[in-house]
């Protein structure tokens, strides 16, 4: 077999057959079961929730279809964030050029024509299953944080970005919670970089532990920054949170000889919650929960402080222990 990027990935692409003759779709069925986990759907309703629900790497689709046809599947699925991402071959007995161009016009990546010759179809769905597997690794690298492989900033803005709009939309509260390692440049100045990128990498690993509802995000924020977006949370649940959180650090139990304030390495955290309103920016959140983060610097590190943030100007600080 040839060393395609796509088989160097662990699992085997998942490859979706739309069509409403059964006997079509078991052709394509028998040219790919080996090298494909094939699936299959005999209408556009049936595809377009099957692509909802499990994303495939590829999508074979049948342009004359009863009810939904093929195109509109395809606008379909171009208009929904969760599915825009996923390739559409479609499958037509039709090779007329503007049948194509209208095809391309509609977000499809290629055409095959009926009847298969199963060598064209083969050599077809790999270049476009290779190119869907360096365009969703390029998308992954590009989100991930490289030393600790969590979520970095630029995931931690567009997510940001998506679950204030959504809390606005539902009326409900979004927590930000801003974390910074005590003493970091000390731990560095002392133990050294790797020991410090070391340090960095198990703090990750133990925040990400206690991050665990689909929704929640934990992100590298900066050097020893870290982040938390919990949506849909209001100010009691982000403090049980931050409290979580700070003892999961401690519990490490990393010996930090020229922390002044512990022996071991420690983080502080601010909390900001609000309920998103029109015409106010996601922001404001970030520098409240950031200004929290710099009190709790200044009242003894280790610790936790929080604040509740008023739709308007005011705001109700709250102090804890
Ligand atoms: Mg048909």
């Amino acid at each position: 077999m040839i060393n395609t990027p796509f088989n160097l990935s662990q699992k085997k692409p998942l490859l979706l057959v739309v069509d409403d003759q059964p006997g079509n779709i078991q052709i394509l069925y028998g040219i790919f079961k080996d090298e494909c986990e094939v699936c299959m759907a005999t209408n556009g309703a049936d595809a377009i929730e099957f692509c909802r629900n499990r994303q495939p790497d590829l999508v074979l689709l049948d342009v004359v279809m009863p009810e939904i046809g093929g195109y509109e599947v395809c606008e379909r699925l171009k208009a929904d964030p969760l599915t825009e991402h996923i390739p559409l071959i479609f499958v037509t007995a039709q090779n007329e050029p503007a049948e194509e161009a209208y095809g391309f016009e509609k977000g499809g990546v290629d055409f095959i024509t009926k009847p298969f010759h199963a060598n064209v179809v083969k050599a077809r769905v790999r270049t476009h299953l290779t190119l869907k597997y360096q365009s969703d690794l390029l998308r992954t690298l590009s989100l991930t944080d490289g030393l600790t492989g969590i979520p970095n900033r630029r995931q931690f803005d567009q997510v940001i970005q998506n679950e204030w709009q959504h809390c606005m939309r539902a009326k409900q509260s979004i927590a930000v919670i801003m974390i910074d390692v005590d003493f970091f440049k000390f731990y560095n100045d002392h133990y050294g970089h790797q020991a410090g990128d070391q340090c960095l990498v198990a703090v990750a690993a133990a925040l990400k532990s206690k991050v665990t509802r689909s929704n929640d995000l934990l992100a590298r924020y900066g050097g020893e920054e870290f982040a938390v977006i919990l949506p849909s949370t209001p100010l009691s649940g982000a403090e049980q949170k931050a409290r979580q959180l700070e003892q999961v650090v401690r519990d490490l139990k990393l010996p930090h000889e020229k922390s002044t304030s512990a022996s071991v390495v420690t983080i502080s955290l601010g909390v900001a919650v609000t309920v998103p309103v029109k015409g106010q920016g996601y922001a404001s959140l970030i520098a409240q929960a950031d200004g929290q983060l710099y009190v709790a610097k200044q009242s003894g590190r280790g610790k936790m402080r929080s604040i509740q943030v008023c739709s308007g100007d005011s705001s109700t600080e709250q102090f804890k222990p």
